[in-house]
């Protein structure tokens, strides 16, 4: 199985419910993550591994965006 080659765009924040990369402000872990991505619609973002959560009213406070994942394919 081949999957599409993604691209990551450092340089802008892309729409709200993209796939981005998020850096944790409490452990600088960095991890991808959708809002409102799971099946409940939440539009919530938690950290793997300090398991910081956040609920994103408009932007995230917790979280800092790296960059914006888009599939190249
Ligand atoms: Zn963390």
């Amino acid at each position: 199985m081949t999957k599409g080659k993604e691209r990551i765009r450092f340089d802008c924040t892309g729409e709200f419910n993209e796939p981005h990369i998020y850096k944790c402000s409490e452990c600088d872990h960095e991890f991808r993550g959708t809002i409102g991505g799971n099946e409940k619609r939440e539009l919530q973002l938690n950290c793997p591994e300090c398991s910081i959560e956040e609920t994103i009213i408009s932007q995230p406070t917790q979280f800092e965006v790296v960059g914006v994942i888009e599939n190249a394919s």
